[in-house]
């Protein structure tokens, strides 16, 4: 029981303006958050580590700063890192035995970013090891729970970060999504979560899945502090040489701006409403889609002629580029070594003992993609189809501007209901990782429930399209109610 939950369920944009009156010190709104983690956590499991005295000095110099009349984006608002998102100082584990003791000397640009807009950081979030998951049970510690109904997840990879948005344990949060690891857990746990377009956030200090996919996104309470976030970390970094070099808009203003959806061409993919998806899931988005019809979209159905290879592609890019990115783990230069006489058998012993299940079945499809003999047929083919699922975008981008459709084919499952299956646990990705493929971006906001579990509709836009989806989104949302509601348990 947290006497002070209401200061734990505002949102940024609230509690910046709680504190900017004086009505809240950051002091107060931290120990308040802390003590809900103290409070729900031991149930939640979002976090791999909590940070309560690093977490109070920051916020008592916030209210320094703000004291002596100093301003900043997110001055004092307490927020949470996903666990692959390095820190400085502070243990970075991917969720994986390899990195357990992993101590960065750096912070990740986002991470630096937020801090100098004044950020509170309370600790770090259960991943998937190394983000490679849809459900956070493939993390080496422990399944976080989702807060709506504890024996199902959060959704994954970044299961962790969206959990503790949805329990009152952080005010938002950073994840990252190479395939829908921001989307499905947002969707999954009721809350908004963006997408970026590849190369507006830098990559640098995150630690690489697959590097032509990844983007840092933002989780959070309603879209407006999607947008806050959004615009505190994206924009040009020198040392991530794919990082764009583009203005940062000021995405709070211009999602505000113009005329919501009124006139706006919204694309519904018929390939995204597929056989099998959950009969209450489908439901909520469709009457999304009417709710946006009545708020003035005009309803365009098109279609994305490649989505049926999305999951091959993905699965054969995203464990090439990660068996590449993995090979660093070899016990010398990173986390755990296992010592042996034999130079070869450290790398192997490291290996072995440092990597999880699923890891080792990535790092080995992957090597069998990219090695002699199956190179063209796998690896280049799957690039191949990438450009055509491309070229579908474009094309749809003549007729529309955004896209919406599902996050997710069906509402959270049950702890243990998909692990023992990868296959099926990889078609949970089947309408996120289109995106991370094309390099576009897609934000998803509650839409509703099915199974008494919420439901997240995505809404897509093309390369540096985040004021339009954004827009879309806002507009979508001031006119529902569903980001307003949280799970019981967790208010108490
Ligand atoms: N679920 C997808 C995978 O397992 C996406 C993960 C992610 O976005 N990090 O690869």
């Amino acid at each position: 029981m947290n006497a002070n939950t209401d200061l734990c369920f505002l949102t940024i944009h609230e509690a910046l303006a709680s504190l900017r009156r004086g009505e809240v010190s950051s002091v107060e709104l931290t120990q308040a958050v802390l003590d809900q983690i103290l409070s729900v956590d031991n149930q939640v499991r979002a976090y791999i580590s909590i940070l309560p005295e690093e977490a109070l000095a920051q916020a008592e110099a916030a209210d320094q700063r703000r004291a002596e009349g100093q301003n900043g984006p997110l001055l004092g608002v307490p927020l949470a890192i996903k666990d692959v998102i390095c820190t400085q100082g502070i243990t970075t584990t991917c969720g994986s035995r390899i990195l357990e003791d992993f101590v960065p000397p750096f912070d990740a640009t986002a991470v630096a970013r937020l801090r100098s807009a004044g950020a509170v950081f309370l600790g770090k979030t259960n991943t998937d090891e190394f983000a490679m998951g849809s459900s956070t049970e493939h993390s080496a510690f422990f399944t976080t729970a989702n807060p709506w109904d504890v024996e199902r997840v959060p959704g994954g990879s970044s299961g962790g970060s969206a959990a503790a948005v949805a329990a009152g344990t952080a005010l938002g949060a950073l994840g990252s999504d190479t395939g829908g690891s921001v989307r499905q857990p947002a969707a999954m746990c009721g809350i908004v979560g963006l997408k970026p377009t590849y190369g507006r956030v830098s990559r640098y200090g995150l630690v690489a899945h697959g590097s032509s996919l990844d983007q840092i996104g933002p989780l959070a309470r309603d879209v407006e502090d999607a947008a806050i976030l959004l615009s505190c970390v994206a924009g040009h970094d020198w040392r991530d040489s794919t990082s764009l070099d583009s203005p940062v808009p000021n995405y709070v203003a211009e999602m505000k701006a113009g005329d919501g959806l009124r006139g706006m061409k919204v694309g519904v993919p018929q390939e995204y409403f597929i056989e099998g998806m959950e009969a209450g899931v489908e439901a909520a988005v469709r009457a999304a889609l009417d709710e946006m019809a009545d708020l003035g979209a005009d309803l365009v159905d098109v279609s994305l002629p490649h989505t049926e290879y999305c999951i091959p592609i993905y699965y054969l890019i995203a464990t090439a580029e990660a068996s590449s990115n993995l090979a660093r783990y070899d016990g010398v230069r990173y986390g755990l070594r296992v010592n042996n006489p034999d130079m070869w058998q450290t790398y192997y012993d490291t290996r072995q003992s440092g990597f999880g299940p699923e890891v080792k079945r990535r790092i080995m499809l992957g090597t069998y993609a990219l090695s002699a003999g199956y190179y063209d047929a796998d690896y280049l083919k799957a690039q191949q189809a990438r450009t055509l699922l491309r070229r579908d975008f474009t094309r749809v981008w003549e007729q529309v501007d955004v896209l919406a459709c599902p996050v997710s084919p069906t509402v959270a499952f049950r702890i243990g209901q998909k692990i023992d299956d990868p296959l099926q646990m990889y078609l949970m990705d089947v309408f996120t990782v289109s995106l991370n493929l094309v390099g576009m971006c897609g934000i998803s906001v509650p839409c509703g429930f099915s199974d008494n579990m919420p439901v997240g509709l995505q809404l897509v836009g093309p390369a540096l399209g985040e004021s339009v989806i954004l827009r879309a989104a806002y507009a979508y949302e001031q006119a529902t109610s569903w980001h307003a509601q949280w799970p019981v348990d967790s208010r108490q």
